[in-house]
């Protein structure tokens, strides 16, 4: 019989236990529980991969806690802009947008994109201009507005320094969301959204939305969803160089995640982690950061959420 996987992810970072009060920790673990008991129940019903990833991010676009959707980070003009990206291992077909405004889940309009265009990305205006004729929710800028954000917004404005919304925000909230699966006939997807960087500008685009970089799915090799500084994750193409170590190398999945996250990327710089999983239902949840939101239901069914280093809380 085959088996069903599935992984969020909901940022990485300087997470640290002692920083976090229990009241957040509670919130972020009961925000993360949710969407991954959404994805898991659409793979428990036989459901597609494709269908699960979109729904777990879905869910946490449409929560304040994270940097997509509902809580993106301000831009140096006081606007959200979004990305995300969506990839089906099956066919390789892919669909993603990046800096878009007033699109209330942007991975749903990725997954339009790939299924109801011969594109793979559409930016800015004309993908908002694709969501309006397809008959997208949108909503006005308050519902964007979170105080939090607009707090760490308020201490760079003006400057020009861009960040992580974990690098200036005290309680180190984060950020990127993602989600990965396997279903019951074999087949890999990812899904990645993202508000991307506090005090963004000029049109700056992260690796969130960008296939290979961010988001990568193939069903010969595993599928896999990146957060952290999505300048190095471009550079080393992370999400595909876990899929290549394995198809070219041979390498495990673990082994394929660990030297893409511990070594290569901090090579360059780069800081942050991945949720990944492989054709047989193996799953990697990792990290060079102090931490990562995050949470799995495992091929034989066991449920864990974890935030901080080593330790996984059980569900
Ligand atoms: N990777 C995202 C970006 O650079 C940010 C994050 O993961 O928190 O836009």
């Amino acid at each position: 019989m085959r088996r069903t996987a599935i992984a969020i992810h909901g940022g990485a970072g300087t997470l640290l236990k002692a920083e976090m009060s229990p009241t957040k920790e509670k919130a972020y673990l009961a925000a993360l529980e949710v969407a991954l008991k959404a994805g898991h129940e659409v793979l428990k019903n036989d459901g597609t991969s494709l269908d699960a990833v979109e729904i777990a991010v879905r869910s946490m676009e449409d929560s304040p806690l994270f940097n997509a959707g509902k809580g993106s980070v301000f831009t140096a003009d006081g606007t959200h802009e979004m990305d995300a990206s969506i990839m089906n291992g099956k066919g390789r077909s892919a669909g993603a947008v990046c800096g878009i405004t007033g699109v209330k889940n942007p991975i749903h309009l990725a997954r339009k994109v790939m299924e109801e265009t011969e594109h793979v990305m559409l930016a800015g205006r004309g993908a908002e201009e694709f969501a309006r004729g397809i008959g997208m929710d949108f909503m006005p800028p308050e519902y964007f507005h979170d105080a939090l954000r607009h707090a760490q917004w308020m201490s760079v404005r003006g400057t020009d320094t861009i960040a992580l919304d974990h690098d200036i925000d005290p309680e180190k909230k984060l950020g990127t969301v993602g989600a990965v699966a396997i279903d019951i006939n074999g087949n890999l997807a990812a899904a990645t959204s993202t508000g991307g960087m506090t005090n963004k500008k000029f049109g700056r685009i992260g690796d969130s939305p960008i296939i290979g970089s961010g988001t990568y799915a193939n069903n010969a090799t595993c599928a896999v969803s990146c957060t952290g500084s999505g300048e190095f994750f471009i550079r080393g193409v992370v999400a595909y160089e876990v899929s290549a170590l394995m198809e070219f190398k041979g390498l495990s999945l673990k082994e394929a995640c660990e030297t893409v996250i511990k070594d290569r990327l901090i090579q360059i710089g780069g800081d942050g982690g991945l949720i990944a999983v492989d054709r047989s239902g193996n799953l990697c949840l990792i990290f060079n950061t102090a931490g990562m939101y995050r949470g799995q239901v495992n091929s034989s069914g066991e449920m864990s959420l974890g935030i901080y280093g080593e330790e996984s809380a059980k569900a």
